[in-house]
Order: C-alpha cells, then sequence, then structure tokens
C-alpha cells in the first residue's frame, strides 16, 4: 500500500480523497494554485504545493507542476479527482513513465473510451446495448442524409471527441440536416480539434440511467447499480438518485451483469461509468466516464461502500473488498449540487462566504470545501457542495432533503438551494416521474428562462 498519495484536484473533491487516504493510514498532499492558497483542500492535506497562478491551464493541468510536486513531496500515487486531467491519457503515460501510479484506468481504456465513435464500436463488440445510428464517422453531407433515412428522423449528430454537452445537433429531416451537420461538424473542430462526428436516433423521451461499475485490472469486475441522473439544465446533472425510480431489480440485475462482464472482459480496473438513455424499458449506451463521477455518493450511500478507498486499494495491487454477492441495496439516496450561482440565468456567483453552517443528523452527507470567510475564488467551476441524504426509501429521502436544504446556511453569495426547494413541492418530482428533459421546462415556465 502507498504511504503517500498526491491529490490533482481541489474543492470538495479534494477533501473527498484526503478524507479515504487518512482513514487508510496514507499521508495526503495537496496542489494548489496561488487563488487556493487558503483553500480548505490545502488546509486539510498533510502536506501541500503551490503549482502555479490561477488559471487551470497554468496550475491543475500542469502536467510538469504535478510530477514535480510529486518528486519534492515523495508521493507515490495521483488521483485525478473529476475533471481537470482525470481522463486524459496523455498525463497517465507521464505519471507511469516517472515510475509513479496514476489511481485509476489505463491510458489505453482512458483512450478508447475518449473517442466515443471507438467507445461505443467497443461497448458494442462487448454485447452492450447502443443507440441505433451510423456506423462510425460520417464524413459528408449526402452519407449524413443516407443515414438519416435509414433510422428515421430526428437524429443527433454528435462530435467523437465530444464532452461536456457540446457541439450536438438534431436534426428532424434532411433540410434542418444541411445545416446542423455542418454546424455540428465546425462546432467540433473548434471546441475539440477534430471535426469527426457520428449520427444516433434522437430518443425524445429518455431518462438518463448510469451503471457505476468497478474492476480489479485481474478480469474481475462488478456493478453497484444504476443512479438516475436524468434531472439536468444544459447537460448538466442537477440531482441525482439511487437507485432510479423507474428501475426494476431485473432490470437492474441485466444490464448491471452485461456492464460489468464488458468491463471485466476488458480488465478494466478502478471505478467506472456506463451511461445510457433509457426509453421503453431499454437501454441505449451513450458513453462510459473512466474516472469517479461528481454524482458517486448516492452509490455509496446505498450501498456502504468508499469508492475512493477502492480506488486506491485496487491501483495499489490489492483486490476488491466486496464481490457482487456482498452487495445489497440499502434504501435510498439523492444528491443535489448547489452552486454559487444566482438564479434565474445561474449566473456563476463567486464571493466571500459570511457564513456556513453544514446540515447534520441521521443520513445527512454534506461534501463541501466551505467554510466562514471562504472567499470562492472566480477561476473554477462554481460546484460549492453536495448535499448527500440516505433513507430507508424514497419518501423518506425526500423528506430528509427538505429537512437538511432547511438548516443549511450559506451567506454571502447566491446559491441554487432555492431551485431545490422549489422543485422538492413538484409532483412530479414527489412521484419520480421525469425525463432529462422535465427541468428544461419547469425551468422555462417557472423561472422565465433555462
Ligand atoms: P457529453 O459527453 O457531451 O456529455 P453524452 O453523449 O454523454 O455527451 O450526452 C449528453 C446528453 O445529451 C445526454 O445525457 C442526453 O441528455 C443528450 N443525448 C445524447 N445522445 C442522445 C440521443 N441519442 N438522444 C437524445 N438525447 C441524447
Amino acid at each position: 500500500m502507498f504511504d503517500k498519495i498526491l491529490i490533482a484536484n481541489r474543492g470538495e473533491i479534494a477533501l473527498r480523497v484526503i478524507r479515504a487516504a487518512r482513514e487508510m493510514g496514507i499521508a495526503s498532499v495537496a496542489v494548489h494554485s496561488t487563488a487556493d492558497s487558503d483553500a480548505m483542500h490545502v488546509r486539510m492535506a498533510d502536506e501541500s504545493v503551490c503549482i502555479g497562478p490561477p488559471p487551470s491551464p497554468q496550475s491543475y493541468l500542469s502536467i510538469p507542476a504535478i510530477i514535480a510536486a510529486c518528486e519534492i513531496t515523495g508521493a507515490q500515487a495521483i488521483h485525478p479527482g473529476y475533471g481537470f486531467l482525470s481522463e486524459n491519457a496523455g498525463f497517465v503515460q507521464v505519471v507511469e513513465d516517472h515510475g509513479l501510479t496514476f489511481i485509476g484506468p489505463t491510458a489505453e481504456h482512458i483512450r478508447i473510451m475518449g473517442d466515443k465513435i471507438t467507445a461505443k464500436d467497443t461497448m458494442k463488440k462487448l454485447g452492450v446495448p447502443c443507440v441505433p445510428g451510423s456506423d462510425g464517422g460520417v464524413p459528408d453531407l449526402a452519407a449524413a442524409k443516407k443515414v438519416g433515412a435509414e433510422i428515421g428522423y430526428p437524429v443527433i449528430i454528435k462530435a467523437t471527441a465530444g464532452g461536456g454537452g457540446k457541439g450536438m445537433k438534431v436534426a428532424r429531416n434532411d433540410a434542418e440536416m444541411e445545416r446542423a451537420f455542418q454546424t455540428a461538424r465546425s462546432e467540433a473542430k473548434a471546441n475539440f480539434g477534430n471535426d469527426e462526428v457520428y449520427i444516433e436516433k434522437y430518443l425524445t423521451t429518455p431518462r438518463h440511467i448510469e451503471i457505476q461499475v468497478f474492476g480489479d485490472g485481474k478480469g474481475n469486475a462488478v456493478h453497484l447499480g444504476e443512479r438516475d441522473c436524468s434531472l439536468q439544465r444544459r447537460h448538466q446533472k442537477v440531482f441525482e438518485e439511487a437507485p432510479g425510480p423507474v428501475i426494476t431489480p431485473e432490470e437492474r440485475a441485466r444490464i448491471g451483469k452485461t456492464c460489468a462482464e464488458a468491463v471485466a472482459r476488458i480488465n478494466y480496473i478502478g471505478a467506472g461509468t456506463i451511461e445510457f438513455l433509457y426509453e421503453n424499458g431499454e437501454f441505449y449506451f451513450i458513453e462510459m466516464n473512466t474516472r469517479l463521477q461528481v454524482e458517486h455518493p448516492v452509490t455509496e450511500g446505498i450501498f456502504g461502500v468508499d469508492l475512493v478507498r477502492e480506488q486506491i486499494r485496487v491501483a495499489s495491487g490489492l483486490p476488491m473488498s466486496f464481490s457482487q454477492d456482498d452487495l445489497k441495496i440499502n434504501g435510498h439516496a439523492i444528491e443535489v449540487r448547489i452552486n454559487a450561482e444566482k438564479l434565474p440565468n445561474f449566473a456563476p456567483c463567486p464571493g466571500k462566504i459570511t457564513q456556513y453552517h453544514a446540515p447534520g443528523g441521521l443520513g445527512v452527507r454534506m461534501d463541501s470545501a466551505l467554510y466562514d470567510g471562504y472567499r470562492i475564488p472566480p477561476y473554477y467551476d462554481s460546484l460549492i457542495g453536495k448535499l448527500i441524504v440516505h433513507g430507508r426509501d424514497r419518501p423518506e429521502a425526500l423528506a430528509r432533503l427538505s429537512r437538511a436544504l432547511g438548516e443549511l446556511i450559506v451567506d454571502g453569495v447566491d446559491t441554487t438551494v432555492p431551485l431545490f426547494h422549489a422543485l422538492l413541492a413538484e409532483p412530479a418530482i414527489v412521484n419520480g416521474d421525469y425525463n432529462i428533459h422535465w427541468l428544461e421546462h419547469w425551468l422555462e415556465t417557472h423561472l422565465g428562462g433555462a
């Protein structure tokens, strides 16, 4: 087992990893930009290294600075958190070339899943159900129209190098395809430096259901059920729950087994998430994330396992601490993402926290790097906390969420907390009756902007 690990991230996820390391008796090294000298992850880690100025490309994304921080402190492994360098295959290569361990999957798996056409092709071969669509990349408009005719409109044009919900375009007929195809290509080029696009059937009212998988890198893998992350704004998740309100035990067992077997066959190591759209009882693969997800705590809530601890274990060569038979669902968990943003337009709202009080009590977990007097810097994303609740069933979890939101105090900046108070009063949320478009529609009618 490692003596010391470095966390190449900031904010709540850096704290999350430091906490797991401490429980395992492993020393932690925080890295930070000059804007984060007073950040909680720096205070909580055993050691810290300043790696550069505020803009991420010069600090949290600076591979030489992070490797140097490892060498200075003697850290043996790097946990990337999510975002930043977590899905950068080149980084993994450099880490390994320096004799260090990357706490995550191999560079090859990151590369395969980072290219969406290759990912889909790989999953299809592994027996995972995919959205009907083009056979790989679509070179020109004529080929795009041919795909439209074959699979039937509406279709969605997506960038193979895509991410973050960018560059996707829907076309409802040949005329719309003419414009959408060119726009999708030029946006893909501008955003990702790669204009290759592919086409999928556009599902009109799906839910976003993702399966948590975990592998030991030696051909063993398990699944930890699903999370329903259908409540999204601009393809960004805002509210996640596990288990999914509409997924039956039989469906879970079937898709879970398919996913676990798929990652076992490629000797996948560590945590991964296989994302699906779910409509009329069918699952359709859209992408795989080769990292820990923001919303992993809801899975931890219902299974009672520590996924970060497990990541560190398998990275050090130890076996997983649980088998599929050990994993039994207990109750229901919900996470809400608390962002420093001003409603109704969700404008980022950095600034000084004049008062912070975290909710507590049975079944309440607050993952946040806030403290009284902390100044949220304007350079990074606006997630300032995740409130996760666990109850014996969904109604209990919802009641607990409402109670915990009422206890939370974040003064000094605007947050998305009022949105969650309002959502909890909606019958669709209470009944779990929503799909990936529900929140955008609700925001348009209730806040006059989406
Ligand atoms: P990204 O990596 O950019 O997040 P994804 O492939 O994960 O892209 O898709 C993001 C979101 O876009 C999905 O959660 C869903 O809301 C929507 N989407 C993607 N593919 C389809 C599709 N075939 N039909 C309908 N919506 C889709």
